[in-house]
């Protein structure tokens, strides 16, 4: 599915369209949080990019390691230790690995669900970025069986948006979110939203 040179190319363009949908996600955690997700992750991906160059050779688990680091230390904000422990167990699990197939991928996805999970002790049907991550992993587990790698992100990004929208009949119990009860009520979750750019990205690339 994609070898360690592809990888550093996903990850160029996820930051090239954060920087694009930067005002957009800003404009998303306004009404529900402080206006700084598009923000803070251009931040943090502006600091990935400038380390992608010197990775070019490395194994796709020091690349995600790396990109976990590089957003931990950078994007302040919740989502910052999130997707940063989201991409470093990511590379943990994929540690001296030069390419690697769907299944991997898949494998992939799960522990950065997990790692979310556990960091923002949190759990679906919060309105978060899980409200995402999870209906888009389900649904490319379910594709897997059937299609190519492409028909299976085609699935999971489906699946996604569905999922962002759906945050807003829920209520968010996590973050600052969680801060406007009630209000939130018809916004879209700012983090669900990253993530289903992130992943569309990944479709593309394929
Ligand atoms: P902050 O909320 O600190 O300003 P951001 O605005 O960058 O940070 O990110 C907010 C996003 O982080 C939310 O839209 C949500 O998807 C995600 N988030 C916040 N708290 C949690 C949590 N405990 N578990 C999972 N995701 C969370
Ligand atoms: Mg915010």
């Amino acid at each position: 599915m994609a070898d360690n040179k592809l990888v550093i190319s996903i990850l160029k363009k996820i930051g090239e369209t954060i920087e694009e949908q930067k005002e957009y996600l800003t404009e998303l955690d306004q009404p529900i949080g402080d206006s700084d997700h598009g923000i803070n992750l251009a931040r943090g991906f502006h600091e990935v990019a400038k380390k992608l160059p010197t990775l070019e050779d490395k194994d796709i688990g020091t690349i995600l390691k790396t990109v976990g680091m590089a957003l931990v230390s950078t994007v302040g904000g919740a989502s910052g230790p999130l997707y940063g422990s989201a991409f470093m167990k990511m590379g943990m699990a994929l540690n001296g690995r030069m390419e690697l197939n769907l299944e991997d991928f898949l494998k992939a996805m799960d522990t950065a669900i997990e790692a979310v999970k556990q960091r923002g002790k949190s759990t679906v049907e919060e309105a978060t970025m899980l409200d995402a991550m999870v209906p888009a992993a389900e649904a490319m587990k379910k594709a897997a069986s059937e299609g190519s790698s492409k028909s299976v992100l085609e699935a999971g990004c489906r699946a996604a948006w569905a999922g962002a929208e759906h945050t807003k009949d829920l209520v968010a119990t996590k973050g600052r979110a969680s801060y406007v009860g009630e209000r939130g009520l018809g916004h879209q979750d700012p983090g669900a939203t990253s993530f289903s750019f992130m992943l569309e990205v990944v479709k593309d690339a394929l």
